[in-house]
């Protein structure tokens, strides 16, 4: 569907985009390419290596909650089901994310929302190489001490066949030449930025001082800017209704704005546009259209809006070797990772050196069914191994040092369950209405995976870590929040069509982690950059 290009004086942007991470960058550049005004809306700040945090220490950069004063680029939400872990910056989570980039495998299109509704798997794959070609991705060749430990783990475990580089989109200097070199734009004939290559520093996801890892604002964000797209940082979008008072948006669309990290002056702003793209990830977009149909702006968003929300069924676990001879946070934050069994993946990840703040949420592992029994389990088992080794237990749990001397294991299963987000006031606070999460718990206890941890610390001589939350009140964390406004074939089965338009509206769509419509059981990012190309393929060029 195209919508015309309107005189200056008719909408004051063709297309609003509401958050500038994956999806939203696609949309931003492809719908600048086919000659559209389009402005870009993000909550988050723009970064640049100067302003980056120097460690997690400075959480004021890193951390992202503007009501306490803390103005970074990473958040996490807790709920009774799951602890999500998010970007919110220019470039979204592409500034805090480790740069992984696999494609998901082809089963996925087989199952899940939106299984039979496109021919994906004839489809996708001219998407994923372009969305691979954009991000730069490319074979990751910086395997650090903490990938070498990982193989030497799998082989031990028998599964050492199944070790493998992870692909990244990251810069790397060519084989035998240094990292840390300035070079021209690499990727887009010299219309992009210069960049530096990668000097293994393994900071990822603190963002990168550097400038080698490829974030959003270095590749779709930077083109659709020269194309004529304007980003408005620290923007937060609160309003979307029709406007002229047409029910389904055929007259296009009025959005209201305030400043996401003011505290008073919010500057609230009006504007209008011909179609709006909500991009402002899966939480993000659930959180705006639940409010939007609550408060009667866009009541015909489909019911289906918070359900099939899934998150990979992740676990975290570490293991920390206090006096390792060599320092595990070299590498890149994800340089490597096995398949323990046919649907359990777990990936070797560091933080940089001094970004020790994390281990404030880890405890030694322990085995057992998730509840009270596990609970008296793990202080039993504290208080063993510290009459035991003291000194040893002691500098295990202090957190100076602990990027150096750690492995995290990211542990991911491909297997169904899903979770069902609401719009509720919650009972500790009832004064305005917020997600709540709903459903059968995701499993925090991965036995083959904690078993695998174990191995890894008998290798190196350290101990086997898991997440405190995990074990006190059994809840996993998760950065591959997915779902909520899935791909359906009506409004009864999701809430977008397959070209990620939303039922009952005109020129609203949705491209962002929240139509995933199936678990993809490997990092998503390449894929929800992948179906927002296709997304964007099938919008016509703007006639003027
Ligand atoms: C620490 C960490 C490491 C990760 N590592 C990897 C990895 O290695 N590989 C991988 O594939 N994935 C990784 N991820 C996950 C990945 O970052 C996300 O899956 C991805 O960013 C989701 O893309 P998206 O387009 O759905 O939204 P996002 O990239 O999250 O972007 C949404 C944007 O919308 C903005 N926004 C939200 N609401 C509003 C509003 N109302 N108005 C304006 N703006 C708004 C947000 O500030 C945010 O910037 C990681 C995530 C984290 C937190
Ligand atoms: S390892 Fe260091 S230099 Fe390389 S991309 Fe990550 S942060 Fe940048």
């Amino acid at each position: 569907m195209a919508i015309p290009s309107q005189p200056e004086s008719a909408y004051d942007f063709d297309f609003v985009v509401v958050g500038s991470g994956f999806g939203g960058s696609v949309a931003a550049l492809r719908l600048a390419e086919k000659g559209y005004r389009v402005a870009v809306m993000e909550m988050g700040r723009r970064w640049t290596p100067a302003t980056l945090p120097r460690s997690s220490w400075f959480l004021n950069r890193w951390f992202w909650r503007p009501s306490l004063g803390l103005k970074g680029f990473f958040s996490m939400r807790f709920f009774r089901h799951v602890t999500v872990l998010h970007g919110c910056a220019v470039g979204g989570g592409s500034i805090t994310y480790a740069c992984t980039s696999l494609r998901a495998p082809d089963k996925i299109w087989r199952t899940g929302s939106w299984v039979g509704l496109a021919p994906w798997e004839a489809e996708m794959p001219s998407h994923y190489e372009t969305a691979s070609r954009m991000l730069g991705i490319a074979q990751n060749t910086i395997l650090g001490p903490a990938d070498h430990l990982l193989q030497k783990v799998a082989d031990e475990a028998g599964v050492g066949a199944t070790f493998y580089q992870t692909n990244v989109a990251i810069l790397q200097s060519p084989e035998g030449k240094p990292g840390g070199q300035s070079v021209g734009d690499p990727y887009f004939g010299g219309e992009g930025p210069p960049r530096s290559t990668c000097t293994g520093c393994g900071g990822c996801m603190m963002g990168c001082h550097h400038g080698a890892k490829n974030t959003l604002d270095l590749n779709y964000l930077w083109l659709a800017e020269k194309r004529g797209a304007k980003i408005f940082a620290e923007t937060k979008v609160v309003d979307v209704k029709p406007w002229h008072g047409s029910a389904d948006g055929s007259h296009g669309y009025e959005v209201r704005t305030v400043r996401s990290t003011a505290l008073f002056a919010k500057h609230s702003r009006r504007l209008t546009c011909g179609g709006v793209v909500f991009a402002a990830s899966s939480l993000g977009t659930m959180d705006l259209l639940f409010d939007l149909k609550d408060r009667g702006l866009l009541p015909r968003i489909s019911d289906q809006l918070g359900k099939h929300v899934r998150t990979n069924s992740e676990s975290l676990l570490a293991v920390r070797t206090p006096g390792f001879p060599e320092d595990l946070s070299q590498g890149v934050a994800i340089g490597s990772g096995v398949y323990i069994d046919e649907h359990t993946h777990i990936e070797a990840v560091r933080y940089p050196r001094r970004s020790d703040t994390m281990s404030l949420l880890t405890t030694p592992l322990t085995n057992g069914v998730p509840g009270l029994q596990r609970i008296v389990l793990w202080l039993r088992n504290l208080l063993t191994i510290f009459l035991r080794h003291p000194i040893r237990t002691l500098r295990v749990i202090q957190p100076f040092g602990w990027a150096r001397e750690n492995v995290v294991l990211l542990c991911m299963q491909a297997l169904e369950g899903d979770l069902q987000m609401r719009w509720k006031r919650p009972w500790y606070w009832p004064f305005r209405k917020c997600l709540t999460s709903h459903g059968e718990k995701v499993p925090t206890y991965i036995p083959q995976a904690n078993a695998f941890a174990e191995r890894f610390a008998r290798l190196t001589g350290g101990t086997a870590m898991s997440m405190t939350p995990e074990i006190l009140f059994n809840i996993p964390g998760t950065a591959h929040c997915l779902g909520g406004c899935v791909i359906g074939a009506s409004p009864e089965q999701g809430v977008v069509d397959h070209r990620h338009q939303v039922f009952g509206y005109q020129n609203l769509y949705v491209c962002d982690g929240s139509v995933v419509g199936a678990n993809l059981g490997v990092n998503p990012s390449l894929t929800i950059t992948a179906l927002a190309e296709r997304a964007m393929s099938f919008i016509a060029p703007a006639t003027k």
